[in-house]
C-alpha cells in the first residue's frame, strides 16, 4: 500500500515535529488538535524550524514553501477520513488515547493504519479499542523529532506483518533509523530511561545533590549529552510521571514507584520547559 496522505493527532512538541518530518519527506499531512490555538502554535513552531533550516542553507526558500504547502490543519477528527496512515501524539493519558482511537477507527478509511506515539501505554490495549487491531502499531519518535534519528516501532500482539513493514519503510522515508520493540509497558526506551530519570529526582528529593550537580555527574561522568533532570524538563514532567505510573501499574513492581517530588511538581503545574519551570527555570 502506498502512503500518500498522512495524519497527525496532537500538535504539541511531538505532534508538530512528526508533521514537519512527514511533510519534508513529501507526504501531504493533516495536523489536528482540540482547538485552533494549538494547531496555530504547532504550525508556528514548524515555520520557525524551517526558517532556521533555510538560514543554515540545509533547504532552500522554495523547498520550505513546498513543505509548508503540504501541511493543513483541522480541529475535527472526522477530517481524517482521507488519510492512509495516522500517528496519534496527544497527551499521555490512556482514557484520552482510547477515545481518539475509537474515533479514528470510525472516521478513517478501512485500509488506514493507526499508529500511536505513546511513550509507554501498551499498544495492545490501544488496539483493542478498534475493530482493526491488525492495523494498530506503535511509532515512537524521540524528542526533538526533526533532530533525533531513532524511531522505536512497537508490535502489538495482533499487529500484522504488513502494518509493520509499511511502518518500517515510512521510518526510512523519514530518514530515521528504526528499532523494534515488543509490547510491554514503556517498551525499550522508556523502560530504561525513565527509571534513571526517576532515580535522579530521588537524589534531588533526598538531598544527595543539587539539580546542577546531579546533571553534571551524568553529563561528564557518564558522557550523556544532557543531564537527567534537564532531559525530564525537555520531555515534560507530566509525561515523565505518566510513564512511571504506566510502568508501576503494568509491572506491579515497587522499583517503578514515581518519586513524590516528581508528583508534587506536576501537581503545581511545574511541567518543565513547556511551562517555563521544572527542575530549572526557563
Ligand atoms: P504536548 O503536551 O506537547 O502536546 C500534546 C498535544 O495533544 C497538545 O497540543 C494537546 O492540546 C493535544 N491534545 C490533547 N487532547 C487531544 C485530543 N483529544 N485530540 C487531539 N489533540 C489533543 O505533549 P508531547 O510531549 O507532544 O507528547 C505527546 C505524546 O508523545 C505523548 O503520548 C507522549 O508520551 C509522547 N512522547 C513524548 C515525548 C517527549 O519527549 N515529550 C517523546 C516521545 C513520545
Amino acid at each position: 500500500m502506498e502512503i500518500k496522505k498522512f495524519g497527525v493527532v496532537g500538535a504539541g512538541q511531538m505532534g508538530n515535529g512528526i508533521v514537519q518530518v512527514a511533510a519534508t519527506s513529501g507526504l501531504d499531512v493533516l495536523m489536528s488538535d482540540i482547538n485552533k490555538e494549538f494547531t496555530a502554535k504547532g504550525l508556528a513552531t514548524i515555520e520557525k524550524n524551517l526558517a532556521r533550516s533555510v538560514e543554515k542553507q540545509k533547504i532552500t526558500g522554495s523547498e520550505r514553501d513546498e513543505i509548508l504547502a503540504r501541511i493543513s490543519t483541522t480541529t475535527d477528527l472526522a477530517d481524517m477520513a482521507g488519510v492512509d496512515y495516522v500517528v496519534e501524539a496527544a497527551v499521555e493519558r490512556e482514557d484520552l488515547k482510547f477515545k481518539i482511537f475509537q474515533d479514528l477507527d470510525t472516521f478513517c478509511p478501512a485500509h488506514a493504519i493507526l499508529a500511536s506515539n505513546t511513550s509507554s501505554i501498551p499498544i495492545g490495549r490501544i488496539a483493542a479499542q478498534t475493530k482493526r487491531p491488525d492495523k494498530v502499531i506503535g511509532m515512537h519518535f524521540m524528542n526533538p523529532v526533526p533532530v533525533m534519528k531513532l524511531v522505536e516501532v512497537i508490535k502489538g500482539l495482533a499487529t500484522s506483518q504488513e502494518t509493520f513493514d509499511i511502518t518500517w519503510s515510512l521510518c526510512q522515508k523519514f530518514g530515521k533509523t528504526a528499532a523494534v520493540a515488543n509490547d510491554f509497558p514503556g517498551f525499550i526506551a522508556n523502560r530504561i530511561l525513565l527509571p534513571m530519570i526517576n532515580e535522579a529526582v530521588f537524589c534531588l528529593y533526598q538531598g544527595v545533590g543539587k539539580a546542577e550537580d546531579i546533571d553534571t555527574v551524568m553529563k561528564l561522568g557518564m558522557n550523556h549529552p544532557m543531564g537527567p533532570l534537564a532531559l525530564a524538563d525537555l520531555i515534560g514532567l507530566d509525561t515523565c510521571l505518566a510513564i512511571m505510573e504506566t510502568l508501576y501499574d503494568g509491572f506491579k513492581d515497587s522499583k517503578y514507584r514515581p518519586c513524590p517530588l516528581l508528583r508534587k511538581y506536576v501537581e503545581v503545574g511545574w511541567l518543565g520547559r513547556k511551562t517555563g519551570r521544572g527542575f530549572y527555570q526557563y
